[in-house]
C-alpha cells in the first residue's frame, strides 16, 4: 500500500506534494519521494528533479529540498513496501529521464516477474543511474517508456500506453506518471482495486489539477470537484491544462474491501460515502452479532486507533459504556526498526497501556478493526487479562482473512494469517481469549453499502488471475529475508513491516 499525489498547475507543485504526501502518510511510511519539473537553467525545456528519503515525509531534507522550489509539475509517492526490499533505490518515484517520464504507483503487479522477463530484454530501459530495479512498479514504468520513447504524446498516444500496461499487467495500480514536456496523466487498473481521485481548481493562469490516493490530500490543498478516477479510465492533462480522460477497459468493480475497514483516513470519501459511517455502521453490524448471541458485558475497549468509529457504534449499539483504556504511548519508535520478533512483541507492550483499574472484575468488549497474524491481539488479550479483566471478548471489525493479498497489502503467505490455518476455537486458545467474534461477510457488505468489492483475502475469490501468485509470493519471502527477518518470522508468525506492528 502507498500514496500518491500529483499536481499540475500554479507555482509550487513540488511544495504542493509535499502537503499532500503529510496527509497521505498513513498509507506507507517506509519512504518518501518527489519528481518535479522546472525550466532548465541557461537552457530552453524542462529538467526533472528528483528528491528520495527513507522513513517519514516530514523528517530527513525532503522538505528543505523542494519548499523553495518554483515549479508548476510534480508528483509524489509515500512508500509501504509490498515488493522489493528497503533499498533507498527501491523509493519511488521512478525516472526513465532518457525517455522523459517518470512515474509513481500505488498497487502490486502480480505477474511482474513475468513482465520483467520481456522488458529486461531492451537495454534502454533502465533507470536515469542506468540500474535496472526489480520492482513492479517500475515495470510499469518500463511499459509506458517503451510505448511512449518516440516523445509522441499527444492524449491518443497516451492513451494507447496505458491501454498496453493494462494488456500485459495483472494485479492492482493506481497510477500517476509525468512526462517532460509537463504533461500528467493517471489511471486506475480495470477493476479499480486501488482508489485514486482527481481535482480541480482556479488557477490564476489556467485550470490547475490534482490527482491523489484519497481526497483529503486534494481537499486539504483547495481543490474543488473531487472526483474518482472510474475502474480502468485514464486521464490526461496536457501541460496549458487541457483535461481529457477515457476508459481503457472495463471489468467489474472490485475496490478493497480493506480500504474501508482499515487502510484509508477516516475523513476520506469514497463514491459519496464516508469511511466514518462505514466504519460506524460496522460496529452496528457487529453489535447484532453480540446480541444474536445473547452476550453481556460490562465495557467496550476500542485498540487504537483505526477501530475507534466501530467501538463508539457497538457501545450505543449495546448500550454499554465505552471506554478508551488502552492508551497508546505517541512516542514510542516504530515497531518495525526493532530487530527481532521479541523485541517487536515488547514493543507493543511499550506502546499500549492499560489503565488497569478500569479493566479489573470487568467483562470486556475488545474491538479492533482485523486480526490478521494476531500479534497485536495476543498481547492485547495478555495486557486485560493482567490487568484483572474477568472475561475478554476479542471483535474483528473485518472477516477473518484466511487467505493471502497479492495486491499491495503485505500478507502474501497464507501460511501466516491466523485464520489461514485456524478454525475459531483455536484462534481463541491461540490468542487466550475468552471468544473471538468476526464481522460477516454480510454485515461488512451491508456496512460498506455495495458488493463491488475485493474479498480475495476473505473468499479466496480474486478478481484478477492469481495463478502466477507463487512466484509472487515467493519474491516476496526472499526480500523480506534479505530485510534482516529470520526465516521463521518469515514464514510463521509476524512481520515487521505488518499491518499487525503498523498501528499509528
Ligand atoms: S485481497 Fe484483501 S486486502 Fe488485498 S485487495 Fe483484496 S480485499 Fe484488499
Amino acid at each position: 500500500m502507498c500514496g500518491i499525489v500529483a499536481i499540475s498547475g500554479g507555482s509550487c507543485a513540488s511544495s504542493e506534494v509535499l502537503l499532500g504526501l503529510m496527509n497521505l502518510q498513513h498509507r506507507g511510511q517506509d519512504g518518501a519521494g518527489i519528481l518535479s519539473l522546472s525550466k532548465k537553467e541557461n537552457a530552453t525545456g524542462n529538467g526533472f528533479h528528483i528528491d528520495k528519503q527513507s522513513g517519514l515525509v516530514s523528517l530527513g531534507d525532503l522538505e528543505d529540498k523542494v519548499r523553495h522550489r518554483k515549479d508548476s509539475f510534480a508528483l509524489g509517492h509515500t512508500r509501504y513496501a509490498t515488493v522489493g526490499g528497503d533499498a533507498v533505490e527501491m523509493l519511488q518515484p521512478f525516472l526513465i529521464e532518457k525517455f522523459g517520464i517518470g512515474l509513481a504507483h500505488n498497487g502490486n503487479i502480480v505477474n511482474f516477474l513475468d513482465m520483467e522477463d520481456e522488458l529486461s530484454r531492451d537495454s534502454a530501459l533502465r533507470l536515469s543511474s542506468g540500474r535496472w530495479v526489480l520492482s513492479d512498479s517500475f515495470m510499469l514504468l518500463a511499459q509506458l517508456a517503451r510505448t511512449l520513447r518516440w516523445r509522441d504524446w499527444n492524449s491518443g498516444a497516451i492513451f494507447d500506453a496505458v491501454r498496453s500496461v493494462m494488456r500485459k499487467a495483472s494485479g492492482s495500480y493506481s497510477v500517476v506518471s509525468l512526462l517532460e514536456n509537463g504533461t500528467l496523466f493517471g489511471f486506475r487498473d480495470p477493476h479499480g482495486i486501488r482508489p485514486l481521485f482527481w481535482a480541480s481548481r482556479a488557477g490564476e493562469e489556467r485550470t490547475e489539477y490534482g490527482i491523489a490516493s484519497e481526497p483529503v490530500a486534494l481537499s486539504y490543498l483547495g481543490f474543488e470537484n473531487i472526483t474518482e478516477v472510474r475502474a480502468g479510465e485514464a486521464i490526461v492533462v496536457s501541460p496549458d491544462g487541457q483535461f481529457e480522460a477515457r476508459i481503457i477497459d472495463e471489468k467489474p468493480v472490485k475496490q478493497c474491501m480493506f480500504e474501508w475497514v482499515y487502510f484509508s483516513r477516516v475523513e476520506s470519501e469514497f463514491g459519496g460515502k464516508s469511511v466514518y459511517d462505514v466504519r460506524f455502521r460496522l460496529g452496528i453490524e457487529l453489535g447484532k452479532r453480540v446480541k444474536e448471541m445473547g452476550l453481556e458485558a460490562d465495557i467496550v475497549v476500542p485498540v487504537p486507533e483505526t477501530s475507534r468509529v466501530s467501538a463508539i457504534a457497538l457501545a450505543e449499539y449495546l448500550s454499554l459504556p465505552f471506554r478508551e483504556v488502552l492508551v497508546k504511548n505517541r512516542y514510542v519508535n516504530r515497531t518495525f526498526i526493532l530487530d527481532s520478533q521479541t523485541s517487536r512483541q515488547e514493543a507493543i507492550r511499550r506502546k499500549l497501556f492499560p489503565i488497569a483499574s478500569e479493566f479489573k472484575g470487568k467483562r470486556c468488549l475488545i474491538v479492533d478493526d482485523s486480526i490478521v497474524r494476531g500479534n497485536t491481539a495476543r498481547q492485547i488479550t495478555h495486557l486485560v487479562r493482567e490487568s484483572g479483566a474477568s472475561e475478554v471478548t476479542l471483535l474483528s471489525a473485518c472477516p477473518s482473512i484466511s487467505y493471502p493479498c497479492f495486491y499491495g497489502i503485505d500478507f502474501p503467505d497464507k501460511a501466516e494469517l491466523l485464520a489461514g490455518h485456524l478454525d475459531n476455537e483455536a484462534i481463541c486458545a491461540e490468542l487466550g481469549a475468552d471468544r473471538v467474534i468476526f464481522q460477516s461477510l454480510e454485515g461488512l457488505s451491508s456496512a460498506i453499502g455495495s458488493n463491488d468489492l475485493c474479498t480475495g483475502c476473505l473468499t479466496g475469490s480474486y478478481p484478477t488471475d492469481v495463478a502466477l501468485a507463487d512466484r509472487f509470493a515467493a519474491k516476496r519471502k526472499v526480500d523480506r529475508l534479505s530485510e534482516g527477518e529470520s526465516p521463521s518470522v518469515v514464514s510463521n508468525a509476524s512481520k515487521s513491516k505488518s499491518k499487525d506492528s503498523r498501528r499509528s
